[in-house]
């Protein structure tokens, strides 16, 4: 049985109010359903919900108070320095501090609107690994990349890039996610299809580079996830596919209704 990992990326959406509502709805429903609560007791599911920095104390203190093993809190980006004159940056201890556990580095929000090159995003993942948080290294290519043949190029750029200098257990201690750019927020999926080629090109790169056998068991603690318009109707069938670890989920993960919906149909 795979581990499936399921994390809600609210980007700049959910105030106090919402996030409030939100940790409390899911922590109260979430282990109402036997198999989904065993599951995360046992490690085969795992949930991250990654808030706008301002709403992330008061998810943490929620979670705090309704312990529920497997449901996690990250940032949606950390910067590589510890402290400084960096205006309007967040660092990775600050976020720790705050309660999460995990990091989304290198989003393609962040790379394409905030300009953030393979360069800074190495340095992020570095730094995030250093303090011990999850990073959630995303990547993946833009439409007319794909339309001009350059998926595989682009994949292969922006992993060997982000991967440069990491050890094996650095490797598997990453979540690697494959997010296309042409489907983030545009409600149009990859195909099961076009996910897993991309995802399983990406684990082959991960492995040969971290020196981890393809074929053996060690593969599996590679985790890649896919993300681009996941919802309730669409996850079962990307996380039937054999490279697919689970799902990066926007839109569909704002409410805990939704997010809910789509645990249950995992
Ligand atoms: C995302 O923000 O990472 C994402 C995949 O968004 P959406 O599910 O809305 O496409």
């Amino acid at each position: 049985m795979k581990k499936i990992f399921l994390f809600g990326n609210w980007k700049m959406n959910n105030g106090l109010e919402e996030t409030k509502i939100f940790f409390k709805d899911l922590t109260a429903q979430i282990c109402e359903d036997a198999v989904i609560c065993d599951q995360l007791e046992r490690s085969f599911l795992e949930v991250c919900i990654f808030p706008p920095f301002t709403s992330l104390y008061v998810g943490a203190e929620i979670l705090a108070q309704n312990v529920k093993k497997g449901i996690f809190l990250g940032g949606q980006n950390g910067f590589y320095e510890d402290k400084g004159a960096f205006t309007g940056e967040i660092s990775l201890p600050m976020l720790k501090e705050t309660g999460c556990s995990h990091v989304l580095i290198g989003h393609s929000e962040r790379r394409h609107i905030m300009g953030e090159t393979d360069d800074l995003i190495h340095k992020k993942l570095q730094a995030a690994l250093h303090h011990g948080l999850t990073p959630v290294l995303c990547f993946g290519e833009t439409l007319s990349e794909r339309e001009s043949d350059l998926t595989f190029e682009v994949i292969e750029r922006q992993i060997l890039k982000a991967v440069n200098g990491l050890t094996k257990e650095e490797i598997k201690k990453t979540i690697w996610a494959y997010e296309p750019v042409w489907a983030i927020g545009t409600g149009r999926t990859a195909s099961p299809e076009n996910a897993e080629e991309a995802c399983s090109y990406a684990r082959t790169l991960l492995c040969n580079y971290g020196n981890i056998d393809i074929e053996g068991e060690g593969h599996r603690d590679v985790h890649i996830l896919y993300g681009g318009s996941v919802k309730a109707a669409n996850v079962a069938s990307l996380l039937e596919e054999p490279d697919i670890d689970g799902a990066l989920i926007g839109g569909a993960s704002i409410t805990a209704d939704s997010m809910l919906e789509i645990i249950h149909e995992s």
